[in-house]
């Protein structure tokens, strides 16, 4: 009578960055995403693929570390 948990190949996960308004959904495609707004995140969650990238496929842009002089 076991019933699967709601853990299987579609997993999505939301956290909330401490110190911040700020929301990181992570799909279960591997692609991340920020807003303020958690409605805004489910439903970029829920509309995959579409506005998904796949990590290998997105070139990383170099980052700057800001120096203070
Ligand atoms: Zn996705």
């Amino acid at each position: 009578m076991n019933r699967p948990m709601l853990t299987g190949d579609r997993v999505y996960r939301i956290h909330w960055m401490p110190g911040t308004d700020i929301l990181r959904g992570v799909c279960h495609c591997g692609a991340e995403r920020t807003a303020e707004e958690p409605v805004e995140l489910w439903e970029w969650l829920l509309a995959h693929p579409q506005g998904h990238q796949a990590p290998t496929a997105s070139t990383p842009a170099p980052q700057r570390l800001a120096v203070p002089a």
